[in-house]
């Protein structure tokens, strides 16, 4: 019997071959799915208890390995302010519990839903999913796939309904599912369950198959190549929209095959030490010193250094910690506020800043290549 996660449904129905197992299993210990589940268990443990509002979030961070606290925290804080709206409409009845159930012979679905409730009117089996990635649209067969799985052990309820949480870009989209749309799904599934096709695409980014077939090197070989010379065709031939458009898929790929390149050349140069590049420099993983800015501390100097309006400061009084401003922005406003000695002005800018500690230091490491030190 193979078993296929929820999660990998819509990467299957792109290419029905993805299915198959990889004889060799590469674990994935991409930041974006890490932070990704912290913030998951953060939603799940806060509304377990009933709160309104994330708990104190630091042993998560550790927890998880996660380096970029803020954008963490303004997820878990965005989640919870989605959710906060539809709580009193729905009951929760499983949290983060597993389900598997054959889908036909030789195939079942395994899954947890991170919320499975009722509606207050007992009438709808609800599926709630959050998701920390920017909105996309091919998740739907991963959510029918959670309420199939929980509508096995729930067949009391007369109506099914989806709700994504967009944590990212603070929306919610709901769906309501009859019974009949979620067999025609399975119907579907059957369908896309039996062919073997393999149809290389965007989806080869995500596929844990990716390293031991053909089609889907040969894609990204030739999003390398396609890339490779896109600078110089594209200054003579200007591309469209929507030739930019179709080079979409390509890029996707691209990017996936450098974070496993990333990844892998983290863990093994931290294991190992700097390594030759072959041209002089050194791979390895210096520690760098940032001059971060604390929104928080900084915003009502900055409102006189950049001479805004009042007002802004009332809505980031509201929220302490929540913000993010970046030192480059910040810089920059400082130069299009300025007609001449842009430099000077920057420099007096941040020293009014660190005079009310509304600067702090970040040392980051990173994989670089760079000269070796004499
Ligand atoms: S790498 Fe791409 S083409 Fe190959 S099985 Fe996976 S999704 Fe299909």
């Amino acid at each position: 019997m193979t078993t296929l996660r929820a999660s990998g449904l819509p990467r299957i129905a792109r290419c029905p071959g993805s299915k198959i197992h990889p004889q060799v299993l590469i674990g994935d210990d991409h930041p974006l799915a890490n932070t990704g589940t912290a913030v998951h268990q953060v939603c799940a443990e806060a509304i377990a208890e009933g709160l309104e509002t994330p708990g104190d979030l630091e042993p998560y961070l550790h927890a998880h390995g996660l380096t970029d606290f803020i954008d963490f925290k303004i997820l878990c804080w965005q989640a919870l302010n989605v959710w906060r709206p539809i709580w009193d409409s729905l009951r929760p009845i499983a949290i983060e519990e597993s389900f598997e159930r054959e889908l036909m012979p030789g195939f079942s679905i395994t899954g947890h839903p991170d919320i499975l409730c009722e509606t207050v009117d007992e009438k709808y089996l609800v599926v709630v999913d959050f998701k920390t990635g920017y909105k996309r649209s091919d998740y739907d067969d991963q959510l029918m796939a959670y309420l199939w799985l929980a509508w096995e052990k729930f067949p009391e309820y007369e109506m099914g309904k989806t709700i994504v949480i967009w944590c990212r870009d603070e929306e919610t989209e709901i769906q309501n599912v009859s019974k009949a749309g979620v067999d025609g799904w399975e119907g579907r599934m059957r369908v896309k369950l039996q062919s073997d096709d393999i149809i290389p695409g965007e989806q080869c980014a995500f596929c844990p198959r990716w390293h031991e077939c053909k089609q889907g090197h040969e894609f990204t070989r030739t999003a390398a190549r396609v890339f490779d010379t896109f600078k110089a065709e594209a200054k003579n031939t200007p591309p469209t929209a929507s030739d930019l458009a179709l080079l979409w898929p390509l890029r996707c790929v691209l990017n996936s095959a450098l974070a496993k390149y990333s990844t892998m050349a983290k863990a093994l140069i931290t294991q190992e030490g700097p390594q030759p590049t072959g041209d002089g420099k050194l791979l390895g993983i210096w520690e760098k010193e940032f001059e971060k800015i604390d929104a928080a501390k900084a915003i009502r100097a900055m409102s006189d250094i950049l001479k805004h309006k009042p007002g802004t400061d009332e809505v980031v009084r509201n929220i302490p910690g929540l913000f993010k401003i970046s030192t480059t922005d910040f810089k920059n406003a400082v130069r299009v506020n300025t007609k001449s000695g842009k430099g000077a002005a920057v420099e007096k800018a941040m020293e009014q800043l660190r005079a009310v500690q509304g600067t702090y230091k970040e040392k980051h490491r990173e994989l670089r290549a760079q000269k070796p030190k004499k």
